[in-house]
Parts: C-alpha cells; structure tokens; sequence
C-alpha cells in the first residue's frame, strides 16, 4: 500500500508566527493507519508554550495589522489558498485517507467541497453588508440616527476532531478568517496531518500575514485547554464531543468568552406508517455505514411504525449485509475501519450494553472475521431497543442502527425527543406536508425528509440542548465570526 495510491504521510510541522516550525524539545507522536494499524508517519508534539506563542502571534496580528480591515486583501488570500488546495488536492486527499481511514470513494465531501467552500467564504464575505443603516429613532434627547457596524470578534480558537478533520479545518477558520478574525487551529491527536497540511499551503502559497492564521498540533488535551482558557483569545469555535464540549464552556466562563459549539447528536428517523421504506431505509442503511457511523449527524435510532416493523427491519438488514466495507483504497468500498481501536472497542462495548438491556441483534455486532487486520467493524443492526436504554441515549460512532417500533405519531415524536442532544433528525413519509408538520416538533437544529439533506454551505447548521451553541452554514454562520456594534448619532441632512 505504500504506492502512489496508497498510504502518505503529512507535513510533521506546526505553524506559528509565519513559520513552520517544530516543537523545541524535538517530540514527535506517531500517526496511525487505520486500515493496517500501522505507524504512517508522525507529527511534532507542540506543548503549552508552544500553544501561547501561537496565541500571542494571533494577538498581534489580530491588534496591529490591517487583516480585519481589509476585506479585499482577505478575499484575495483566500482565493490564493483555494487555488492552492486545488493544486494540491490529491496529495491532501491521500493523506486524509491515510491519517482517517475513510474510504477514498468517499472523500468529494471531505476535501472537493470543502475547497469549493474555501472559495465561498472569500465571495461570501466579500459581499458582507459590514455596515447597514438602523434608521432613526426618538430618543429624549432628540433623534438618533443609528448604524449597525459588523466588527470581527478577535482571535479565534478552533478545535477539531477526527472524523472530518479537513472539513472540519476549513468550517470552522474560514468563515473565522474571512470575517477578518485571526486564528490559531488545533486539530486532533489522531488527525494532525489535515490540520498542518492546511498550515504549510497557507505559508508557502499565500500572502497571509505572520500570525493571522497558526496551527498547533499536539498529543495533549491540555494543549487545546489551553487554548480555551488563554484571555487573549475572543472567541473558541469546536466541533467535537459533547463531554469536551462542557469542558470548552466551563473552561471559556472566566472571561466570558464566546463559543460556538457543535457537540454529540443521537439524531432520531422517525419512519412514519405511509413511508417508502424501500427509499428510505436502505438509504439509512447506508448513511450508517459511510465514515463507519462516525458522523455526528447520523440518524441512528430508527423508529419504525408498529404495522411495518418486520418489513422495515428486512429491508435495512438486507441493505447493511450487503455494504461494500474493506480497503478504503479500493474504489468501490464506501465503509472503512473505525479511527482507532480504542473507538471500535468504545462502539463494541455500546452493542454489547444494548443486548444486555433486551435489545435483539438482527446483524453484525462483532469484528469481521475477514478483516482482522485493521479497526474494522460489522455493520451492526439492533431491534427491540428500549429507547431508555444505554445504547439508545449515548452517541456510538460506528456503523450500528438501533431499531424500536412506536404505535402512534405523538409517541414516535417523544420518542425522537427523549434524549440530551438535538443535532439532526429524519422524517420519511409519503407525504411530504404531514412529514414538515412531524419535522417541526422535533427539538433539533435540523432535519432531512425523505432523504433531502438539510445539509450544506448556505443553509445554518447547528444543534440545540447538548447538541451544541450556535450555527455553522449560512448567512448565521459567518455572522458568528462577528460582533455587531451599533452607533448612534446625529441625524445628518
Ligand atoms: P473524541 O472524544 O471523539 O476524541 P473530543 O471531543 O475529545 O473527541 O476531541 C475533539 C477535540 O477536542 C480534539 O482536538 C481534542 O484534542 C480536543 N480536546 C480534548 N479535550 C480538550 C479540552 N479539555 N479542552 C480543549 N480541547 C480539548
């Protein structure tokens, strides 16, 4: 596999102040392949100071260049940076595969959009309305006339996981950079590469200034905590899980910070009684096994009608045997390995509580036997779930749908509801107006019906109660990188 088609390692540096560098004391970490288990390469292990010097750097570009004046000068960098990634979007998209395990078949999401989203951002807030007129109103002191003035927030922090690290990278800084922010990114242990990888690019093709945008890259939580406690940083915007999420927010309290958090879902698919379920559900099926399940969005409590339980079950079996999973190199496979072995024993151990709790195992549930060799997982498919159940309130992350039959539309809505997160969720129905209707009563920040995503650039992305804070996706989304401040004055003639 260590051809030009197969595994390649990343850049091993982190980028502070303009410069990629590697940590003084020389400590590297290693980065595993998931699909052979094996050492790939490795990265520079940055530590705390490195973390403040990056923070620093951040604050002085952020306080004493023009970078969040000059929206023409960002648009410019920024289309410099696509050019650059698009240049280089097959070396990005080998390494991808190689520090994530995610089959190459499937990687137009995580690298071909994400670039195209690169570009998005430099038009997007290039056209920004950065100051609008609020008119004039009465005040006791005779009319005002005020403006609404759309600032930069400060220096951002950007923490990212490892499911989509990529996508991820570039969600959460460009909007960040492009509002005129600057940004210190700490991407995952398990995932530098994607992360310095976007540092190089920017520092040898782009004009970026020295400290508008760093990257650190470490093997230590303390080095992201660090990152959210520091009070030179305005702002922390993190995708990952809910437990770091509270971390994050506790963390930022001191100095009240503002976060912007996009944490665990447990998205429920609540098939309704007059459903195609052979449109729906084996897209279901295979929206669980793509990225092995990893997906903080993935709709995987599957509530079927009472009347068409044995039928739905059939069909999502039949769908989930039959998934191409191996090689993430091979074209043609669509599920590859969990990221690492502590996360497949972490989804083994979620299957094995819900047998425990009376759950029935309709496939999968193990390692397959013709895969030793790599993190891989069965597809797995439970029904009889008890929704109150381990299994069915704690996010899995892996290739697993729980199944649990409801009697009627109210107790399939509470069903879908009972739970901490509220990311995503799903609605299938033949009727696409009592589907809406169904969609609305469901307490999360989005919903697919029928199969159509509510997924994508223009549209906001976000969840509510522990799913998270705030919106990615959108007009929302970039007006989360800004603080808006509102002048008044007097009315001029
Ligand atoms: P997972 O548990 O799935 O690995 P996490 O939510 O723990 O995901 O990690 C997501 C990101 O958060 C990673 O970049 C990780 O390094 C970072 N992280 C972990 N703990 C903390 C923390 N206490 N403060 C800030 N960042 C953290």
């Amino acid at each position: 596999m260590q051809d030009e088609t197969g595994v390649l390692a990343g850049d091993e540096r982190m980028l502070i102040d303009g410069e990629l560098q590697y940590t003084s004391s020389g400590a590297k970490f290693d980065v595993i392949h998931p699909a052979n288990e094996e050492v790939a390469g490795q990265a520079t292990d940055g530590t705390v100071a490195d973390m403040e010097r990056a923070v620093a750097a951040a604050r002085r570009a952020f306080d004493t260049t023009d970078w969040s004046r000059d929206v023409e000068f960002r648009h410019h960098c920024l289309i410099q940076l696509a050019e650059a990634l698009e240049a280089e979007k097959e070396r990005l998209r080998r390494i991808l595969v190689t520090e994530v395990g995610c089959p190459v078949t499937v990687t137009g999401s995580q690298i071909d959009e994400p670039i195209n989203e690169v570009r998005h951002w430099a038009e997007h807030g290039k056209a920004f309305q950065y100051i609008v007129d609020n008119g004039v109103h009465d005040t006791p002191l005779g009319p005002a006339h005020r403006k609404i003035v759309y600032e930069a927030t400060g220096v951002v922090g950007a923490i990212t996981p490892w499911n989509v690290p990529f996508y991820l990278n570039i969600a959460e800084t460009m909007p960040a950079l492009m509002a005129g922010n600057t940004v210190v990114l700490k991407p995952a242990q398990l995932t530098p590469w994607s992360g310095t990888e976007l540092g190089r690019i920017v520092a040898e093709h782009t004009d970026i200034p020295p400290g508008v945008f760093n990257v650190v890259v470490s093997n230590a939580n303390e080095v992201g905590a660090a990152l959210t406690a520091d009070p030179r940083v305005d702002m922390i915007t993190f995708t990952g899980s809910t437990a770091t999420g509270r971390a994050i927010l506790a963390a930022a309290a001191p100095t009240v910070k503002k976060t912007m958090l996009e944490l665990g879902g447990k998205s429920a698919h609540i098939v309704l009684d007059d459903a195609d379920l052979n449109a729906s559900l084996p897209l279901a099926a295979m929206m669980a096994c793509v990225m092995s399940g990893q997906s903080c969005i993935l709709p995987s409590r599957i509530l079927l009608p009472r009347s068409r339980y044995d039928e739905g079950l059939e069909i999502l079996k039949g769908a989930m045997a039959n998934f191409p999973m191996g090689d993430p190199w091979t074209p043609g496979n669509m599920q590859g390995p969990q990221i690492s072995e502590a996360q497949r024993q972490k989804v083994l151990g979620l299957i094995k509580s819900g047998l425990d709790s009376g759950a029935r195992l309709v496939l999968g549930g193990g390692i397959p036997e013709n895969l030793p060799v790599g993190y891989y997982t069965q597809p797995t498919l439970l029904a009889d779930v008890d929704p109150n159940s381990q299994v069915a309130q704690e996010e899995i992350f892996g290739p697993v749908l729980t199944v649990t039959p409801y009697d009627t539309e109210d107790e399939a809505i509470e069903i879908a509801n009972n739970t901490i997160y509220g990311l995503s969720g799903e609605v299938s129905s033949a009727d696409v107006d009592r589907a809406f209707r169904v969609a609305q009563r469901m307490r999360t920040g989005n919903v697919t019906i029928n199969g159509r995503s509510h997924f994508g650039i223009n549209s906001p992305f976000g969840g509510t109660k522990q799913s998270g804070l705030g919106r990615r996706n959108g007009e929302e989304g970039f007006k989360e990188y800004l603080e808006s401040k509102t002048v008044g004055m007097p009315p001029q003639e």
